[in-house]
């Protein structure tokens, strides 16, 4: 049996060869190709309409075999407290996704999902609840940040793959998307300032180390041994915490890109003395950098937030180990706090209209 591949039609996700095969399977010209990256990635327009380089007949042609992903954004929440915004983008299928907006002293940041949903199961995490329905495609990782660009009218300096979705379980989609928003012609965000996050796919870990990418990788490690860690994320079952600290080790010597360590502070799981102390000796020799995250309690869980003081103990004691750690600022902590909870209340209200 010949093995039949489908035609690839999203053009917003192609890169510049595969957009030469378009051109020519279309009898244009091969100029035409860095025109239209120029529109659908430096310009960033919204529809074939707005490309007044290109003949009517091409954009015609296009239009009927090369479907242009947009998002349609159905909400957005603005805290009073920061600014930070949160949207709520609605896909060409009708899922919705989440996408964050955050202003820092050195500059804006974004945070999009890589996966409608996930599967990865964290037991305090909102965007596993319903399970993985489908990856986004590159256009669809592209198109958050496009569209906030659009919105609020302000630059993005920094890019955080941490929302909704685990970037690495959508790898080569992920892998096109940090091409593209990183590729001069384009938006052109330095990858220094583009962070992906993982649970820790080992396997991919190594496959991203060999892109040689000078992205950051953080990986979510929220626990100091195996035992605890599996107690908190199903994928620990799979690879060990030295499976995993290995692979990160590799990732820094193969990038020289120091690794970002993220560590949900849960009360009475992961925050003790003890705890802090086995984390240090586990880490210590690697190259990296803590985040303790107070951890965001959601209703579907009885988990709490360590206390303040208990928070500053263990990150003193990281320190006293010559660690270098911070503690993240819970920003936009009014409008529905942790990674996923703004799309799954906004399904829950609409599941409820339909019942
Ligand atoms: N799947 C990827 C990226 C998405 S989650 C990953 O696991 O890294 C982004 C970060 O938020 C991860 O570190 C995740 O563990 C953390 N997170 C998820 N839910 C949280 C919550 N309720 N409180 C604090 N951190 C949370």
């Amino acid at each position: 049996m010949t093995e039949q591949t489908e035609k690839k039609t999203d053009i917003k996700s192609m890169n510049i060869e595969e957009l030469q095969g378009v051109m020519k399977s279309l009898g244009e010209p091969a100029f035409k190709v860095k025109q239209l990256f120029d529109w659908m990635h430096e310009k960033r327009v919204r529809s074939y309409d707005e490309m007044t380089n290109l003949s009517k007949a091409l954009r015609d042609k296009l239009k009927a075999e090369y479907p242009y992903v947009s998002l349609e954004a159905v909400e957005v929440q603005t805290s009073r407290l920061d600014g930070t915004k949160k949207f709520l983008f609605r896909l060409g299928d009708g899922n919705v996704i989440e996408s964050v907006w955050m202003q820092y002293h050195h500059g804006n940041s974004v945070c999009i999902s890589s996966q409608v949903g996930c599967r990865m199961g964290c037991r305090f995490c909102a965007s596993t609840i319903g399970g993985l329905l489908r990856p986004l495609s590159a256009s669809e990782m592209l198109e958050q940040i496009y569209e906030i660009r659009r919105i609020t009218g302000e630059r993005v300096s920094n890019i955080v793959v941490m929302g909704t979705g685990e970037p690495l379980d959508n790898y080569e989609n992920l892998v096109r998307f940090l091409r593209i928003i990183s590729d001069e012609k384009g938006m052109h965000i330095s990858q220094r300032n583009i962070t992906v996050s993982t649970c820790g796919i080992v396997p991919k870990i190594y496959e991203l180390a060999r892109e040689k990418f000078q992205i950051t990788l953080a990986l979510s490690l929220h626990a100091p041994n195996d035992e605890k860690r599996r107690a908190l994320m199903p994928i620990a079952h799979k690879y060990s915490m030295e499976e995993v600290l290995n692979a990160c080790s590799h990732y820094f010597d193969e990038t020289g890109r120091r690794i970002s360590f993220e560590y949900a502070l849960v009360g009475g799981e992961n925050d003790s003395e003890e705890d802090a102390r086995e984390l240090c000796e586990r880490i210590r020799k690697l190259n990296c950098h803590v985040n303790l995250i107070p951890v965001n309690p959601i209703k579907e869980r009885n988990y709490v937030k360590s206390d303040k003081k208990v928070i500053v103990n263990f990150k003193n004691k990281l320190e006293k180990y010559g660690i270098n750690v911070t503690i993240r600022r819970e920003m936009g902590s009014d409008i529905d706090g942790a990674c996923g909870q703004l799309r799954k209340s906004y399904l829950s209200d609409h599941e409820a209209d339909t019942d």
